[in-house]
């Protein structure tokens, strides 16, 4: 029987991890090892009873308690903190997802890389954060990674194994998110609400607004840069309001081979859970007659700035990408709590480049989770809307 663990279980990727799961038999089909969250106290003592998990940690402390108070008479250990999600990681197990948001899934996500293990990686921001360091551990140690966002899966899928050098480009498609018909002047004035509704997919609150504001695209173009390793100048991104084509890769022969399929986050999880294999998967199946038009545009990159960091940030190398992604969860933060306006992520990210940049340059890539942190937290600061126009 295969082993589990979920990191950042209880999440929109985990609860469609825990329905495939469970769909698949649950216990009876898999063992798992940890599942992790963070304040859903009562959803993860849920679901590591209904997989019968090891162990169940929450990021929070202070919720120990009732995490042991929700997993009473299940046999099921728990277990609190950032050092202790990071050792539910580091248990040996055959697939771990990381579903984990935010730069708080690398350091767990390094964990399961240096047990050689298989990391189903959700958790973009841990390549953006520091690209170089997870593929050069995961080459260390003989890991593999696979890809679970769906652009990436779809660019996994479509390159059917050929060489790089035989690549022309690799296009990833972008839904636009809530405003992609807004005008500039409405968008100053959007509100969190607005920001967290998404045309197509259900997913979390942050990377919804990061899709309204087209970061999640920008952290797409860097991992796509630090995963497959294809230079800046071959990675495209086309507006796709339909969100049926995720990707497709365009070869050196003319041929552009395509990943189709609804947009249901299932798919791209079931796939690492089953690769290499295929196997049969709860997403409705694609009718592209009832879908009729598939409709494409060049992103404005005027309008969405943030395309443009994502593009400077790989050019700079180093530690840009620990900065862009620190500097982006600040200034959503500061959005999220009204600090900021919708508008004013961009010039914050941009800001925070520029004040590092200039305090210490980006040339060297960080290499070990300390030096990340590091620019972690100077990105952060400099974003944060207390740093005024610093
Ligand atoms: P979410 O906010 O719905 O869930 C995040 C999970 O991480 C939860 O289990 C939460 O408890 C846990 N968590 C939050 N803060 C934590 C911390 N400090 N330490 C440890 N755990 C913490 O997020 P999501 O939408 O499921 O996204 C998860 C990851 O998958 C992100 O990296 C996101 O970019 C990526 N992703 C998501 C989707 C999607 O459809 N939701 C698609 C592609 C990629
Ligand atoms: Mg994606």
């Amino acid at each position: 029987m295969r082993s589990i663990s979920v990191l950042g279980a209880t999440g929109s990727i985990g609860e469609s991890a825990f329905d495939l799961l469970m769909r698949a038999g649950g216990p009876k089909a898999y063992r798992t090892v940890a599942l992790t969250g963070a304040t859903n106290i009562a959803r993860l003592a849920e679901m590591a009873r209904a997989l019968q998990a090891e162990i169940a940690v929450t990021a929070s402390p202070e919720r120990l308690a009732d995490l042991r108070d929700a997993l009473a008479g299940s046999g099921i250990d728990a277990a609190a903190g950032p050092e202790a999600i990071a050792e539910a990681a580091a248990r040996p197990a055959d697939w771990t997802l990381s579903a984990i948001i935010g730069a708080a899934g690398l350091p767990p996500g390094l964990e399961v890389l240096r047990r050689g293990g298989t990391l189903a990686l959700a958790n973009k921001e841990s390549l953006v954060a520091a690209g170089r360091l997870v593929m050069s551990e995961a080459n260390r140690h003989g890991a593999q990674i696979l890809p679970v966002d769906s652009e990436h899966s779809a660019i996994f899928q479509s390159l059917a194994g050929e060489p790089l050098e035989n690549i022309e480009s690799v296009t990833i498609t972008a839904s636009g998110g809530a405003f992609r018909d807004w005008p500039l002047e409405r968008l100053v004035r959007a509100t969190v609400a607005e920001a967290s509704c998404h045309p197509n997919w259900a997913m979390g609150q942050r990377i919804t607004i990061d899709s309204a504001s087209m970061f999640n695209k920008a952290l797409e173009i860097i991992e796509t840069h630090e995963f497959f390793g294809i230079d800046e100048g071959r990675i495209k991104v086309l507006v796709h309001p339909q969100s049926i084509i995720h990707a497709f890769v365009s070869h050196r022969d003319g041929a552009s081979i395509a990943h189709m399929g609804a947009p249901d986050m299932r798919h791209a999880i079931g796939y690492a859970l089953n690769w290499p294999q295929r196997g049969p998967l709860p997403v409705a199946p694609l009718d592209l007659a009832e879908i009729g038009n598939l409709t494409f545009a060049t992103p404005d990159e005027q309008r969405w700035p943030a395309l443009r960091l994502a593009r400077e940030v790989i050019r700079a190398g180093g530690a840009a990408g620990a900065v862009l992604n620190a500097a982006k969860e600040q200034a959503l933060d500061d959005f999220i709590a009204g600090r900021i306006g919708f508008c004013d992520m961009a010039p914050a990210v941009e800001r925070a480049l520029d004040a590092c940049a200039r305090e210490a340059g980006f040339s060297a890539d960080p290499t070990d989770l300390e030096q990340v942190i590091g620019w972690d937290r100077r990105g952060r600061h400099y974003a944060a809307c207390t740093a005024g126009a610093a």
